[in-house]
């Protein structure tokens, strides 16, 4: 097997800061190139980014993995971490046996070599780099988990209760203010008070007509359980537009009708 690129990645982990090298070398031009990494960040940043922008940035946001040598054009990174979400996605915790077995069905190529100063994994594609760093981070007990909320990577330490939200700013208009944690809760309020309101307007509507009323409530409310279900499991951003949508689908009758009554009541009041 014959490679362009070889990446030497050096990884450190002294009390309680891990920290990364990587050294490139391509084959063809004789390119060489050092730089410092967060371990933790790239794998924060590898889902918040497009992987041909400027992804691997440290902390302080100078650009630390140099795309110019090739590494872009390995697409099978996507597959690779399209595979990761599905594993953390199906409540499962992300484990190096994962991980193995996906090494193991993409071909990865990785040598490892551990001494006292930290651990070197020279790889020969970006996927095998991400492979190589989330297997660090879990042997050393971390957890690489998938927001609820806006489902980018977040790293925490492992623990009994790991959190299910990263501490981001909401994605969700009008709760960017938020982190994904508080905003999810207080748009699962604020929903909650639409749905409210729309159950009185039509409890109120179908006042004289008993059964219509317990259908149109009743099919609104089961609708409305529906949602809430998926919310309370998922509750990603597309998720809550979602029944944030039905439910101003819903408002807007409610208001078009209360229009219209002022209306007719103006008009009695006329004659
Ligand atoms: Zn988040």
């Amino acid at each position: 097997m014959e490679f362009d690129y070889e990446y030497t990645i050096f990884i450190k982990n002294n009390d309680d800061e891990i920290t990364g090298q990587i050294h490139e070398f391509n084959e063809e031009t004789l390119k060489e190139n050092s730089s410092d990494f967060n371990p933790i960040s790239v794998i924060n940043e590898i889902t918040a980014n497009k992987i041909d922008e400027d992804v691997f940035t440290k902390q302080d946001n100078i650009k630390a993995f140099g795309f110019d040598l090739g590494i872009k054009y390995d697409k099978t990174f996507y597959y690779f971490i399209d595979e990761i979400r599905n594993i953390i996605k199906n409540n499962k915790k992300l484990s190096t046996t994962h991980l193995r077995n996906l090494k193991n069905s993409f071909n990865l190529y990785i040598d490892i070599n551990i001494n006292d100063e930290g651990y070197y994994y020279t790889c020969y594609s970006i996927t095998s780099i991400i492979y190589a760093l989330m297997y660090y981070l879990l042997e050393n007990n971390y957890r690489i988990d998938i927001c609820r909320h806006c489902e980018l990577f977040f790293i925490t330490k492992s623990r009994i209760n790991p959190p299910k939200f990263c501490n981001r700013k909401s994605p969700y208009v009008n709760y960017e203010n938020f982190t994904c944690g508080v905003a999810v809760d207080k748009i699962r309020d604020n929903l909650r008070w639409k749905r409210k309101g729309i159950e009185n307007y039509l409890y109120n509507k179908y006042q004289g007509d008993y059964e219509k009323r317990l259908k149109k409530v009743g099919d609104f409310s089961d609708k409305c359980t529906d949602y809430n279900k998926l919310i309370r499991k998922e509750p990603t951003i597309s998720n809550l537009k979602k029944y944030d949508d039905f439910l101003d689908k819903q408002d807007k009758y409610r208001k078009l009708s209360k229009a219209l009554n002022r209306k007719s009541q103006k008009s009695k009041l006329k004659k």
